[in-house]
Protein backbone atom coordinates (compact mmCIF):
# COMPACT_ATOMS: atom_id res chain seq x y z
CA UNK A 1 0.00 0.00 0.00
CA UNK A 2 1.49 3.52 -0.80
CA UNK A 3 0.75 6.24 1.04
CA UNK A 4 1.80 10.05 0.93
CA UNK A 5 1.51 13.03 3.32
CA UNK A 6 3.03 16.23 3.20
CA UNK A 7 3.09 19.00 6.14
CA UNK A 8 0.35 22.02 5.83
CA UNK A 9 2.91 24.37 3.75
CA UNK A 10 4.02 21.36 1.80
CA UNK A 11 7.51 22.87 1.55
CA UNK A 12 8.47 18.57 3.27
CA UNK A 13 6.51 15.82 1.07
CA UNK A 14 6.82 12.06 1.96
CA UNK A 15 5.69 9.32 0.89
CA UNK A 16 4.85 5.43 2.55
CA UNK A 17 5.00 2.37 0.85
CA UNK A 18 3.78 -0.82 2.94
CA UNK A 19 3.58 -4.55 2.34
CA UNK A 20 0.32 -4.58 3.63
CA UNK A 21 -1.80 -2.49 6.74
CA UNK A 22 -0.41 -4.95 9.21
CA UNK A 23 3.02 -3.10 8.92
CA UNK A 24 1.71 -0.38 10.44
CA UNK A 25 0.73 0.31 13.76
CA UNK A 26 -1.36 3.72 14.28
CA UNK A 27 -1.95 4.46 18.25
CA UNK A 28 -2.96 7.47 20.78
CA UNK A 29 -0.37 8.05 23.61
CA UNK A 30 -1.55 10.18 26.23
CA UNK A 31 1.52 10.67 27.81
CA UNK A 32 2.63 14.58 29.26
CA UNK A 33 5.44 14.45 26.63
CA UNK A 34 3.16 13.79 23.43
CA UNK A 35 0.66 16.38 24.97
CA UNK A 36 2.98 18.91 24.91
CA UNK A 37 4.98 18.16 21.57
CA UNK A 38 1.66 17.87 20.01
CA UNK A 39 0.12 20.62 21.84
CA UNK A 40 -3.01 18.69 21.93
CA UNK A 41 -4.39 16.24 24.95
CA UNK A 42 -2.63 13.10 23.34
CA UNK A 43 -0.38 12.60 20.95
CA UNK A 44 -1.47 10.01 17.09
CA UNK A 45 0.91 8.23 15.50
CA UNK A 46 1.92 5.43 12.57
CA UNK A 47 4.63 3.54 13.71
CA UNK A 48 6.22 1.91 10.54
CA UNK A 49 9.57 0.50 9.78
CA UNK A 50 12.33 2.95 9.07
CA UNK A 51 12.82 1.27 4.93
CA UNK A 52 9.01 2.06 4.41
CA UNK A 53 9.28 5.90 4.94
CA UNK A 54 11.15 8.45 2.31
CA UNK A 55 11.19 12.25 2.40
CA UNK A 56 10.45 13.16 -1.27
CA UNK A 57 10.41 16.81 -1.01
CA UNK A 58 12.55 19.33 1.59
CA UNK A 59 14.61 18.71 4.78
CA UNK A 60 13.18 19.12 8.12
CA UNK A 61 14.07 20.39 11.07
CA UNK A 62 14.91 17.85 13.93
CA UNK A 63 14.69 18.67 17.78
CA UNK A 64 16.34 15.98 20.46
CA UNK A 65 15.61 15.78 23.67
CA UNK A 66 14.84 13.57 26.62
CA UNK A 67 10.90 12.75 26.61
CA UNK A 68 11.02 12.65 30.44
CA UNK A 69 12.19 8.99 31.86
CA UNK A 70 15.59 8.86 29.99
CA UNK A 71 15.27 7.74 26.06
CA UNK A 72 16.43 9.97 23.82
CA UNK A 73 13.72 11.10 21.32
CA UNK A 74 14.24 12.59 17.57
CA UNK A 75 11.40 15.13 16.22
CA UNK A 76 11.59 16.45 13.00
CA UNK A 77 8.84 18.96 11.82
CA UNK A 78 8.94 21.72 9.44
CA UNK A 79 10.91 24.79 9.96
CA UNK A 80 8.48 26.78 7.79
CA UNK A 81 4.87 26.17 8.79
CA UNK A 82 5.63 24.37 12.16
CA UNK A 83 4.01 21.01 11.32
CA UNK A 84 5.02 18.05 13.41
CA UNK A 85 6.09 14.65 10.69
CA UNK A 86 7.25 12.33 13.25
CA UNK A 87 9.37 10.96 15.95
CA UNK A 88 11.42 8.51 16.78
CA UNK A 89 13.48 7.10 20.07
CA UNK A 90 16.89 6.92 19.82
CA UNK A 91 16.97 2.95 20.39
CA UNK A 92 15.32 2.15 17.30
CA UNK A 93 16.43 4.54 15.57
CA UNK A 94 17.98 2.25 12.47
CA UNK A 95 14.43 0.74 12.39
CA UNK A 96 11.14 2.66 12.85
CA UNK A 97 9.65 6.02 12.56
CA UNK A 98 6.67 7.55 14.34
CA UNK A 99 4.58 9.58 11.52
CA UNK A 100 1.76 11.74 13.05
CA UNK A 101 -1.20 10.63 11.60
CA UNK A 102 -2.93 13.93 10.50
CA UNK A 103 0.40 14.88 8.17
CA UNK A 104 -0.87 11.83 5.93
CA UNK A 105 -3.29 12.92 3.02
CA UNK A 106 -5.68 10.40 3.75
CA UNK A 107 -5.14 10.05 7.72
CA UNK A 108 -8.27 7.53 7.96
CA UNK A 109 -6.98 4.74 6.02
CA UNK A 110 -4.84 3.65 9.21
CA UNK A 111 -7.21 3.88 12.07
CA UNK A 112 -5.48 3.04 15.86
CA UNK A 113 -4.94 -0.41 17.05
CA UNK A 114 -3.99 0.81 20.69
CA UNK A 115 -3.34 3.81 23.29
CA UNK A 116 -0.50 4.17 25.24
CA UNK A 117 -0.21 6.14 29.01
CA UNK A 118 -3.92 5.66 29.64
CA UNK A 119 -3.23 6.30 32.88
CA UNK A 120 -2.68 10.20 31.88
CA UNK A 121 -5.47 9.81 29.74
CA UNK A 122 -7.69 13.28 29.79
CA UNK A 123 -10.39 12.78 32.26
CA UNK A 124 -13.26 14.03 29.56
CA UNK A 125 -11.69 11.65 26.97
CA UNK A 126 -13.53 8.45 26.29
CA UNK A 127 -11.84 5.27 25.87
CA UNK A 128 -11.38 4.06 21.80
CA UNK A 129 -13.59 1.04 21.50
CA UNK A 130 -11.63 -2.84 20.43
CA UNK A 131 -7.96 -1.56 20.62
CA UNK A 132 -5.87 -2.39 23.34
CA UNK A 133 -5.45 -0.28 26.25
CA UNK A 134 -1.85 -0.17 28.12
CA UNK A 135 -1.38 1.86 31.78
CA UNK A 136 2.22 2.97 30.44
CA UNK A 137 4.70 2.58 28.06
CA UNK A 138 5.24 3.13 24.69
CA UNK A 139 6.46 0.73 22.84
ZN1 LIG B 1 5.63 23.23 6.13
ZN1 LIG C 1 3.54 9.80 24.51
Amino acid sequence: MRLSGSCYCHALEYKLELESPEAARTSLCHCSSCKKAFGTNYGLTVKVPLMSFQYTSGKPKEFVGDNGSGTILHREFCDNCGSFILEYGDPVRDDFRFICLGSLDEPDALPPKGEFFCESRSTWMPEIPGVFHKMKIKE
